[in-house]
């Protein structure tokens, strides 16, 4: 076996996705050496992208919140991106198989023929309360619950539901905790220009800079407690020492990772852990046929479509990138192809024309969203465990189940840099007890 000590207690990532990325890059710049291990041949996770014949697929529709703690962690690191936010006239609602105008703002709250004058009046009210609100004292309860108390109108519900299914990715109300109302005020997003893999290029070239050792194609086996700190042994055979650990996989990874799966927070956290799936036909098409409907939210289905090129640059010229996605009950356990006709159905209605147009389409039944559905029994976000692992001083867990801060992409940002500096407070106390230990203080 070969134990590789080339730098004294570095720090050692497992998982290159956005929140192992951003953490090497703001520990580099920390100070910190640090290794990072990913098992894939590249880094970028769930936010890589594919290119195609001039189009760019994200895997399924990603919109990117350029007010949220990965914009500030973005910012910190000098990473920028670009992209637009959707809107304008192409915005439908699909309810009862009518299209009808979307109320996204005052004005076309007021035109649209979706809500009867007095669902308006409940939906303005609510959006009112929703800003004074105070979302810890919601959080234990479900949004399915907190609706059927609060919201007389089935037509408001059915909106917010749909709304929120859209913020959340999550199909399960009776599960979901209220507090996520919270992102119904922060409805701005961006589509990203290049697709999601400009933030992953950006931010490994902004690491590797910064001098992280960016392993691909490496799968961590296990992390074992050595004597100053961790050893990570590697599927090859090969081990590493550290001095701290950031485990920024999924939680399931994460529990087997330690201790031969036996840690009981660890295992815990990843039994609690309610993936949010979606099934997601994404599409590169010559041209859309009916290019007065870029974007439907739909109330009947738990179905999202979204022409995300109208806005971002993901095509060539003419060429439309559409996404479409089922958002899936937990443990939904649909034949793929079913839901792949439920899919193609939904753009029979909205895009009638369009399988003449395909130039290549990729279909990914069931991707993890998220790995872990804020949950209402669980205490919201603030139930969400990490990044510090109890009885494993300085290691850390990252990603986007962790932390009591943003929804998605966001809490894996968010949960990267808190890591990020109870690594750097832990160095600097060691740094502390040996100086005043070579002192003669201790
Ligand atoms: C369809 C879909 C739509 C989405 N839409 C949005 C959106 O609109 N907005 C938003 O903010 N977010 C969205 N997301 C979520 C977003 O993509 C993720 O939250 C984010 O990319 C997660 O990053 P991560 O680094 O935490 O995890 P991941 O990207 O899952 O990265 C974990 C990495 O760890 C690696 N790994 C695992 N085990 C090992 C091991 N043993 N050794 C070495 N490496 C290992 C994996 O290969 C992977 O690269 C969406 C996701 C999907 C699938």
């Amino acid at each position: 076996m070969v134990t590789n000590t080339d730098t004294l207690h570095p720090v050692i990532i497992v998982g290159g996705g956005l929140a192992g990325l951003s953490a090497a890059a703001l520990l580099a710049r920390a100070g910190h050496a640090v290794t990072l291990f990913e098992k894939a041949g590249g880094a970028g996770g769930r936010a890589r992208t594919s290119q195609q014949n001039g189009f760019f697929f994200n895997q399924g529709a990603h919109a990117f919140y350029p007010h949220g703690p990965g914009a500030k962690v973005l910012r910190e690191l000098g990473v920028s991106y670009s992209g637009s936010q959707p809107g304008g006239p192409g915005f439908f609602v699909l309810a009862d198989d009518r299209l009808y105008t979307a109320p996204v703002k005052a004005t076309t709250l007021l035109t649209t023929r979706l809500l009867p004058w007095a669902a308006k009046m409940e939906l303005l009210n609510l959006l009112v309360r929703l800003q004074g609100m105070k979302y810890e004292e919601i959080r234990d309860i479900s949004l399915g619950d907190w609706l059927e108390r609060r919201v007389k109108h089935e037509q408001t519900r059915r909106f917010v539901l749909a709304t929120m299914r859209l913020a959340t990715y999550s199909n399960a109300p009776e599960l979901l905790s209220a507090g996520m109302l919270q992102f119904l005020l922060h409805t701005q997003v961006l589509y990203l220009d290049g697709g999601w893999q400009t933030l992953v290029d950006s931010l490994e070239q902004k690491a590797r800079e910064l001098g992280v050792r960016i392993v691909t194609g490496a799968r961590v086996q296990a992390i074992e407690v050595a004597d100053d700190g961790y050893r990570a042994r590697m599927a090859d055979g090969t081990s590493y020492e550290a001095g701290a650990v950031l485990l920024a996989t999924d939680p399931k990874t994460a529990s087997a990772l330690v201790m031969d799966g036996k840690h009981e927070e660890l295992r815990r956290w990843s039994e609690q852990a309610l993936p949010v799936r979606a099934a997601c036909l994404d599409l590169a098409l010559r041209r859309l046929p009916r290019p007065g409907n870029t974007y439907t939210l739909d109330l009947d289905r738990p179905l999202y479509y979204s022409a995300h090129s109208t806005w971002a640059r993901l095509a060539p010229e003419g060429g439309a990138l559409v996404h479409t996605m089922k958002y899936l009950r937990p443990g939904e356990t649909t034949d793929p192809e079913t839901t792949r006709r439920e899919l193609e159905d939904q753009m029979d209605r909205l895009q009638p024309g369009w399988r003449a147009e395909v130039v290549q389409q990729y279909f990914l039944p069931h991707m993890i969203v998220s790995n872990a559905m804020v949950q209402a029994h669980l205490g919201g976000l603030a139930g969400r465990p990490g990044p510090a692992v109890p009885g494993l001083p300085n290691l850390y867990v990252a990603g986007d189940w962790v932390g009591p801060e943003g929804g998605l992409s966001d809490a894996s940002f968010a949960s990267a840099s808190n890591a990020v500096r109870l690594i750097t407070t832990h160095a600097a106390g060691r740094q502390d007890s040996t100086m005043a230990g070579s002192l003669g203080v201790i």
